[in-house]
């Protein structure tokens, strides 16, 4: 490198000398000329001038770029006709929309692409998004599956007991959770089965009526191909409580975070200490199963994701009552001990964090219920208890994921029985002043539904350590209703990925 510079160094200074030698000869010549010259310049200009002012001549010469009043007619096709790319992307997106069932939209694409109707490919195109159209028949939004999950497992950290795992958070762990490789394969299976991903949204139509109310009614064209079926699905308490320990003391993510192309992905930290960027919960990981098979996501639909408020959202610490600092007396001693423990932390900046997570994660399709403020049991609060809880989650989570009409409830706990709410149901009639119409309890009978004029209600099916084992083992409890819940799924061989450091002992229990 310094040889390099040094050799150029030599040769720029030996041409310099050359030049200013024959600078010295050329000198004499040139006054001569240009003695001679200015004399032919000046009769020169005394003609030449009027032509010169006029514009024409030496301007148009310089400057060979044609000007857009000159060529107009050769611009505008290299502008207008999207070459190669944008062809080869309307393409794409055309079939990515027919793959998601959204064929109007696909065959609108490739209208909107200029020239389409003289392509013989992009013509034929159309011809088979039609024709898969027509292939397809309504499916009834009554009986609709809804499964859920809560945050993901990594490794084998939060199933075993361990210096950084309590026995109680092992016990938990193995109950109600899986792991990011028990999730891979169920999604798998489902999908195999023929299982599509609707929103909760997709079940009804929505009127909303003058009083601020909203009617409700069946969806009448939820159309699917032969062989498909809709399947709803949900994750649970995706806060990253402190109680999922910190720095992947369980194997959790520790949070949600955004990647390089505006993304959501987990940030986690490894079993070594290396903090990474990826796939670690059900989020990107769903995300990268959709990207793979479009197919399984109907006209772009995600799962709903229910939030507690009192630890915050997604990892970020948005519940106000952290800016009381460590000695908070609204803060319990775990809050307070982790504002010890982290002088950095930044209400702020959190909340703003969150917001981002939360936009990005409605952009990609995904949405939201109320999972309470404080996981709440509804059905044995006092309705002056729920009032004040709803207006804790306000603050702590609605003011960050906007407006939703969604409530999941903790423990599955319902604000009413089977036969739908009535008028007389105070919790209920709040709820619905509060703008929610869709209920999720928790139910094992397979695609438990109640459709009202102002409400939805579905049942959950748990997809955890506990419903797995059970229906992969006889003679534990409900077995039976299990084994069928799992095989209705298209989830089989339990076994055979079912995580081999799971502690069946706890697994086996009712709940
Ligand atoms: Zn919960």
């Amino acid at each position: 490198m310094a040889e390099n510079t040094q050799k150029n160094q030599t040769e720029r200074d030996l041409l310099r000398q050359k030049r200013r030698r024959r600078a010295k000869q050329k000198s004499l010549i040139l006054r001569i000329v240009l003695f001679l010259a200015l004399v032919g310049i000046l009769v020169a200009l005394v003609i030449l001038l009027p032509k010169i002012m006029g514009g024409n001549g030496e301007k148009v010469i310089l400057n060979p770029t044609p000007t857009p009043a000159a060529d107009s007619s050769a611009a505008e096709p290299t502008q207008a006709v999207p070459e190669g790319p944008a062809r080869t992307e309307v393409l794409a997106e055309a079939k990515r929309l027919a793959a998601q069932y959204d064929y109007d939209q696909a065959v609108a694409v490739i209208e909107a692409f200029k020239g389409y109707d003289t392509d013989e490919e992009l013509v034929g195109e159309i011809a088979s998004i039609r024709a898969a159209k027509d292939a397809c028949t309504p499916v009834s939004v009554v009986g609709v599956p809804h499964v859920f999950f809560h945050s993901l497992i990594n490794d084998s950290r939060g199933l075993i007991a361990s210096a950084t795992c309590t026995e109680d958070r092992v016990a938990k762990n193995n109950k109600a959770m899986c792991t990011t490789g028990e999730f891979k394969a169920i999604i798998q299976k489902m999908y195999d089965a023929g299982y599509v991903l609707i929103s909760l949204d997709d079940l009804v139509v929505k009127t909303a009526n003058a009083d601020g109310s909203v009617t409700m009614e069946k969806n009448p064209s939820l159309c699917l191909p032969a062989g498909k079926k809709p399947l709803i699905m949900s994750e649970d308490d995706l806060s990253y409580y402190h109680a999922y320990g910190e720095n992947g003391a369980q194997g959790y993510a520790d949070r949600l975070v955004l990647d390089e192309n505006g993304l959501v992905k987990c940030q986690f930290t490894d079993v070594d200490g290396t903090v990474k960027v990826g796939d670690y919960d059900m989020v990107p990981i769903l995300e990268t199963f959709i990207a793979e098979h479009p197919d399984f996501s109907y006209r772009g639909a995600r799962p709903t994701i229910a939030l507690t408020g009192y630890n915050g959202i997604f990892g970020y610490r948005t519940n106000d009552y952290y800016k009381e600092g460590p000695e908070g007396k609204d803060l319990g001693p775990v809050q307070q001990a982790f504002l010890r423990a982290h002088p950095e932390y930044d209400y702020d900046r959190d909340c703003a964090e969150a917001r981002k997570i939360a936009d990005a994660l409605k952009a990609q399709g995904w949405t939201f219920a109320s999972h309470t403020y404080g996981h709440r049991d509804a059905r044995e609060s006092t309705l002056e208890q729920l009032q004040a809880d709803h207006e804790r989650w306000k603050l702590a989570v609605g003011q960050f994921i906007g407006e939703t009409d969604k409530i999941i409830f903790a423990f599955g706990a319902d604000i009413g029985y089977v036969g739908g709410y009535t008028a007389d149901n105070a919790k209920y009639q709040y709820y619905r002043k509060e703008g929610f119409n869709i209920y999720s309890n928790v139910d094992g009978n397979f695609g438990w539904m109640e459709y009202g004029t102002g409400f939805v209600r579905t049942g959950r099916i748990a997809i955890d350590g506990v419903t797995m084992y059970n229906a992969m083992t006889e003679g534990t409890p409900s077995h039976e209703t299990f084994k069928k819940d799992y095989e209705l799924l298209g989830i089989t061989d339990i076994a055979g990925f079912f995580d081999k450091n799971r502690n069946p002992e706890y697994c086996r229990s009712e709940s």
